[in-house]
This record gives structure tokens, C-alpha cells and sequence, in this order.
């Protein structure tokens, strides 16, 4: 008989409360520890001469490389400060296509021939390092081109360090190349989409009469996760195995008594909190917000924004700290997109604006007429790149988990649209029907020009179901899943948003040129692209039927699940936008799409393979046990009841390991099709039966923790 499983906490509030050790913080030291453990420009100054100080801060200001001399010295400053800190290993710290960051640890030691050692760093180490790369996905890039990879230092985002009980790692924020230039990693692409958005806006700027000499892309992602006790954890070899429970009954309560969201955030909880929130701050990350989420044990934390690759960077980090911190309160911190069946899963808003250089936001509507025009040229950029690339959109924020939530009853639905909010649309059809009255209009602009309706400077009302949503001065992107990183779908918008800005700019000059007064021609700009556009645009339920029959109408796309949306990376348009701004060559694209369809496709291999394992050797088990207590008792309904649920069972599982055997005469994306279709299908009938047999299997005898444990013991 196995051990009954026992219903408590594996470390007790007293246990955890000292592991945390950290004292009550108090404010006027909050100051001291932000951002102490990176290499900022005021670490920097203080360890470089003012010279080199400078010449270093240009060269990033200018996305100059560095040269040998100035490489080694910074690298010289940069082991001092480490050193002190008590790093013993640095490390190119990267993000190849896995979505996942990357790390090789060399010790600054060099072992001298009189047995001594001295510390070693030098400058070419800095800046460039070749890792044994021929692990990490490519796409088949590197079978084409070269064998080797190698990681470059990225200026822009501040390197930093990472503690350990027993020592401390200097992490190099690197880019990762092939020799043949092609971008190996999930940065590169980031930073070249910045570059483009930054080009055609700055021209965009000029013509508008805003001054800039440079355009950033800025980012504030939410996170969204779940925590189980520890304990729950390792007793559920899915969750081990895959971040996500392959089999569970729904629990009697679920969060139909919306008493959790914001609700008080318990102690232990909160404890964990507060340490991760501490951990990084120390590294520079600007966390703002925490609170609980809709369903039970899901909470949130969000930064502030921060310019697009430094964002993504840090959100790499917050999410690598989170799940380090749970561990020391006896909590496992879940990412995955949907850890729970019939509960919310979790997902990562990605609140996204573009800012000049001079401190203009560039979709904030403002105050007067003049930002305003400003304001509607942009929004209506990106309302024309959101609606010609909808289902690019939906390809960027594409995983296995995912397929779960886009279009579940609690997420965006897997049809990307625009809301505008009420007062926003109004303005938009008043300048596309040139009849202004019904808007709020005080301006009137000269020249005989449509009036120019005032906007609202917050719009008033949310909308939670809209999976791109305007929010008052941003974008928010809100289809990202929780485990995902930043980049791609960053790229992305980035992307398309330079497409479409230089498109309507080029218009834009070609009325100007034409003899149009700058309001006149922005309107006339707007107002066509806005006609050609708006079918994007949905204000009202995205959950609802109704939209899903009325999105097929208007011809938008609504693509359910991974092997579906895939493709569109590789597709003419895409092609098309990333090759005509230098972000992604078709062959960075090519890669991109292989490694993530293979990556879906070993997944769910995995989650098949874990489920019919769990179910053979744990599920059945515990059934059979069970009917052996039921015939010595000789209650024959009771018998009859699970006997036939036995049945079902083991021929479902069956089923489950014969489609599941391998099929590798087929291509990467006939494989993805045949999980979706085939295997998804399968490890749903066992679990369906499995989940009936938990509600009837003796509670001792069940080997999984279930969903009421894992959710609400806290
Ligand atoms: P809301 O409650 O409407 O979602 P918040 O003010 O809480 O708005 O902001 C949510 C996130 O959006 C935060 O991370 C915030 O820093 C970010 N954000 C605010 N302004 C911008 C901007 N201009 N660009 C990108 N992100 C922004
Ligand atoms: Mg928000």
C-alpha cells in the first residue's frame, strides 16, 4: 500500500518567515539596494576614468562598437566591481530560439605555473565569446551556413549580477550570432525592429513638425502565475514533466465567487512576494505592482515600462527570480499557460507605446489639437499594421500551452482585433464620415478641414475580453502567455508598426507636396487609412459567438490553435515587411518557424508520453486497489460502476501509446498537424475517464494531489 499522502505544508510559517530573513524593509533604504547589483552608468563612472566613462556611454548612445582599448578597459572595471561583489564566474548571458535564456560559467581564475592564481577578464572576453552552440536550436541555419555561433555584448542592456548562497555570477547581457551574420537568438531581431520603428518614425516626426532625433519602442509586461506548494508539486509528475496537470478533476469551487481577485494577499505569499519584488529591484528592475489574480493561487507583477529590449531582458530575469524565490518559501512558481483545466490560465499583457527622444509619447492623445494629429497618425499606423498582419499576431504569441487559453472563456480570443473604446471610435468615424457633430469637437482647424474632434485623454472604459486593446496612452498586446518571452512578439509589432508608419508617411509627404496643409492631409491620411482598416477595429464581447460569426464576416482570421498560426511567419506579407527593414532575413524567419514547430511538437510528445506513464502506473494501480476493497466489501453497483470506468480506461490509454509511437517520415509540420489532430485527442479520452475515476477512487487510494489541495491551500 503506498503511504497516504499527508495534506500539510512541507515547511511550516515559522520555517519560511526565517528562510526569508529579510527584515521589514524601510523606505529610505529601499533607495540603497535598487539596482545594486548592476553595472549601471553610476557604477560605471565611479570605476572607469571620465574619459573612458565617455567614450563608453557614446559609443552605446550611438550603437557604436567598442574597440579593443576601450574594450579592456571597461572589462578591467567591470571584474573590479564584480570581484567586490564576490563573483567567482561571468557569463554570456543570451536567448537563443527556445524562448529560454542561456549561460556557460568561466571562472575569472587563471591558474599560474607556481601553483598561484590570478584573476583573468580581459576585453575580447567581453565582447565576444563562442559557446559550444551546437545544442541550441537553429533552424537548420546552422547546417546551411556555419558551424559555430557566437555571443556579442550588448551594450544597451547593463550587465549585472546573480547571487547564490555560495557565490556570485557576473552575467553579460550578449547578443547570439552565427559567423555568417545571421541572428541565432530572440534579441537581435528585437533590437534591428527597434531600429526600423525608429527610422520611418523619426521621418513620420519630421513631417508632422514633432522634434526627434530618435524613437524608442517602450514595454510594461504583466505577469501573470500560479503557486503551488512545493509538496503538491513533486508528488505531480506532470507538473514536473510538463508545467501543466495532465489529469484533475474540476473542484467543487473555482472561482465563480470572484473572491480572490484583489482580494488579501496571504502571508506566506506575500513573504515570497516582497523578496522577489526585493531581488529585483536590486537588479534594476523597476517592479511596481503585485496583486492576487481571478483564479485561485494566481497572482500578478508588473514594472514599469522600460524601452523594449531592456524590458525583455528583464522580464527574462523576473521570471527566472520568481521561480528561484517560491522555492525558498516551500512554493513552485508556475509559468505555464494554463497549469489548470476549467481555471484561468495565465497569460502577459504587453503594454507597448513608441516614445521620441525629446519625452513625446507618441499615442498619448494630449492636450491640444497639435498633439492630437500627432497622436491620430500614429494610432491609425498601428491600426493598419494590426489589421494586415492580425494573424502574424497571433503566430508571435503561438505555443502549445497557449492553444489552451486564446479563445478559452477567460482570454483573448484567438481572433486578434482593435478596442478603441467608445470615445476613440467616434472620433475615428467622425473623421471618416468628415461629419463631426455627434463628437465632442471644440477645435476648429482653418482652411475649410474637417473639425478635428478633441480626444479623451483617458479612455474611459476597459475591456478585458480584447486581446489589443488602447488604454489610454498604449497599446496593450494582450494575447502574450505567461511563459513566453517578450521578443518575438515585440519584433513583431515593432515590425509591422515601421511598415505601416512608413506607408502612410509616405502619403502623408506626397499630399504635403501636393500643397496640403499639414492638418488637412494628416485627416485625409487617416481618414482613408482608417476606412480601409477599421474591420479590425471590435468594441464589444470577444468571448461572446457572436463575434466569432461576425469576425468570419468581416474576413478576419481565427486561427485556434499553434499549427495553424505558425505558418504565417513565413508568409509572403511577413516575408515581405521583416526583409524590407532589415529584421529577419526569409531564411531567420524560416528558422524561426521550424524550431518553434518543433518545440510544439516535442511538447505535446512529452505531455502524451507523461499522461499514458501516469495513468499506467499511478491511475490504474489505484483503481484496481480500489475495486479490491469494493469486492471484499461485495458492493456489486459500486463494483459495476468502476469495473466499467477500469474498462474505458485502459483502452483509452492504449489508444494514447499507439498514436503517440514515433512518426518521423513525416515533415515538421505534418508532425504538428498530427499532434493536434491525432495525440490531443487521444491524452484527452484518458483523462476524461481518469477524472470521472477520481471522483469515485477511494480518497487515500488516489496517487495525484488534487486541484482543490493545490489551489486553495495557500
Ligand atoms: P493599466 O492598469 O491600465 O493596465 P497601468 O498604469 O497599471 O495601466 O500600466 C500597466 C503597465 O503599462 C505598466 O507596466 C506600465 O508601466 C505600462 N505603461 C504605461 N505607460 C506605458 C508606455 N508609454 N509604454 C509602455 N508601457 C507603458
Ligand atoms: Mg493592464
Amino acid at each position: 500500500m503506498p503511504a497516504p499522502r499527508t495534506r500539510q505544508h512541507n515547511v511550516t510559517a515559522a520555517q519560511w518567515a526565517a528562510n526569508g530573513a529579510l527584515g521589514a524593509p524601510v523606505l529610505s533604504e529601499s533607495i540603497d539596494y535598487y539596482g545594486e547589483n548592476v553595472f549601471s552608468p553610476a557604477v560605471q563612472k565611479k570605476y572607469l576614468s571620465p574619459e573612458t566613462y565617455a567614450r563608453l556611454q557614446k559609443a552605446v548612445a550611438h550603437g557604436e562598437g567598442l574597440d579593443l582599448d576601450l574594450a579592456n578597459e571597461v572589462a578591467a572595471a567591470m571584474k573590479a566591481w564584480a570581484l567586490e561583489k564576490g563573483a567567482t564566474h561571468y557569463t554570456h548571458w543570451f536567448q537563443p530560439l527556445t524562448g529560454l535564456t542561456a549561460e556557460k560559467h568561466d571562472s575569472f581564475f587563471d591558474p599560474q605555473p607556481d601553483g598561484t592564481a590570478l584573476t583573468e577578464f580581459k576585453g575580447k572576453e567581453l565582447i565576444q565569446g563562442e559557446p559550444d552552440a551546437s545544442s541550441f536550436p537553429t533552424g537548420g541555419i546552422r547546417a546551411t551556413f556555419e558551424a559555430r555561433g557566437y555571443t556579442a555584448w550588448d551594450p544597451t542592456s547593463p550587465a549585472f549580477i546573480m547571487e547564490n548562497p555560495n557565490g556570485a555570477l557576473l552575467c553579460i547581457p550578449t547578443a547570439f550570432v552565427s559567423w555568417t551574420g545571421e541572428a541565432l537568438d530572440q534579441k537581435i531581431p528585437l533590437i534591428r525592429s527597434m531600429d526600423a520603428l525608429s527610422r520611418v518614425a523619426v521621418r513620420a516626426c519630421r513631417l508632422l513638425g514633432v522634434e526627434a532625433d530618435h524613437v524608442f519602442t517602450t514595454v510594461g509586461p504583466e505577469q501573470e502565475y500560479f503557486l503551488v506548494d512545493e509538496q503538491y508539486f513533486f508528488e505531480r509528475p506532470d507538473l514536473v514533466n510538463t508545467g501543466r496537470t495532465l489529469f484533475g478533476a474540476k473542484p467543487p469551487k473555482g472561482h465563480e465567487l470572484d473572491d480572490h481577485y484583489f482580494g488579501s494577499i496571504p502571508e506566506r505569499i506575500l513573504a515570497f512576494m516582497m523578496e522577489a519584488e526585493r531581488e529585483l529591484q536590486r537588479l534594476g528592475i523597476p517592479v511596481k505592482t503585485r496583486h492576487n489574480e481571478v483564479a485561485p493561487n494566481q497572482y500578478e507583477i508588473a514594472p514599469i515600462f522600460e524601452t523594449s529590449n531592456v524590458a525583455s531582458d528583464h522580464q527574462q530575469l523576473t521570471m527566472q527570480i520568481l521561480q528561484n524565490t517560491a522555492r525558498k518559501y516551500g512554493l513552485v512558481c508556475l509559468l505555464h499557460e494554463k497549469p489548470f483545466a476549467g481555471v484561468n490560465g495565465s497569460g502577459k499583457h504587453n503594454n507597448w507605446s513608441m516614445g521620441t527622444d525629446t519625452g513625446v509619447n507618441l499615442l498619448d492623445p494630449g492636450d491640444t489639437p497639435h498633439e492630437n494629429i500627432v497622436f491620430l497618425f500614429f494610432c491609425a499606423a498601428v491600426i493598419q499594421a494590426v489589421n494586415k498582419h492580425q494573424a502574424l499576431l497571433r503566430a508571435s504569441v503561438a505555443n502549445a500551452g497557449q492553444d489552451h487559453r486564446l479563445g478559452a472563456n477567460e482570454a483573448p480570443p484567438a481572433i486578434i482585433s482593435i478596442f478603441l473604446g467608445a470615445e476613440l471610435t467616434k472620433a475615428f468615424e467622425a473623421i471618416e464620415t468628415g461629419r463631426t457633430e455627434g463628437a465632442s469637437v471644440k477645435e476648429t482647424l482653418e482652411l475649410g478641414t474637417p473639425l478635428l474632434p478633441v480626444l479623451p485623454k483617458h479612455g474611459g472604459d476597459r475591456n478585458r475580453t480584447s486581446p489589443f486593446a488602447f488604454t489610454g496612452n498604449k497599446f496593450e498586446f494582450r494575447a502574450l502567455g505567461s511563459s513566453m518571452s517578450l521578443s518575438l512578439p515585440n519584433t513583431v509589432l515593432n515590425t509591422i508598426a515601421a511598415e505601416a508608419i512608413d506607408d502612410l508617411a509616405s502619403k502623408l509627404q506626397a499630399r504635403l507636396d501636393g500643397g496640403a496643409s499639414l492638418n488637412e492631409a494628416v485627416l485625409e491620411v487617416v481618414k482613408a487609412s482608417y476606412a480601409a482598416n477599421k474591420q479590425v477595429c471590435f468594441d464589444g464581447d470577444g468571448y461572446s459567438e457572436e463575434w466569432h460569426e461576425e469576425a468570419e464576416r468581416r474576413g478576419l482570421y481565427n486561427l485556434p490553435a499553434t499549427p495553424d498560426a505558425l505558418p504565417w511567419l513565413t508568409h509572403e506579407q511577413t516575408v515581405r515587411a521583416f526583409e524590407s527593414y532589415n529584421v529577419l532575413s526569409a531564411r531567420e524567419l524560416e528558422a524561426r518557424q521550424e524550431v518553434l514547430t518543433e518545440q510544439y511538437v516535442v511538447k505535446i510528445n512529452i505531455e502524451a508520453e507523461t499522461a499514458a506513464s501516469i495513468a499506467r502506473t499511478q491511475i490504474i494501480p489505484a483503481v484496481v486497489r480500489h475495486l479490491t476493497e469494493l469486492k471484499a466489501a461485495g458492493n456489486e453497483t459500486l463494483i459495476g460502476e468502476s469495473e466499467e470506468l477500469l474498462k474505458e480506461l485502459v483502452f483509452a490509454v492504449q489508444k494514447l501509446e499507439e498514436v503517440n509511437a514515433v512518426h518521423d517520415d513525416d515533415t515538421i509540420e505534418q508532425e504538428a498537424r498530427y499532434m493536434l489532430e491525432t495525440v490531443i485527442p487521444a491524452m484527452n479520452a484518458v483523462r476524461e475517464v481518469a477524472d470521472k475515476l477520481e471522483r469515485i477512487v477511494a480518497d487515500d487510494l488516489w496517487p495525484l494531489p488534487k486541484y482543490w489541495e493545490m489551489l486553495f491551500i495557500k
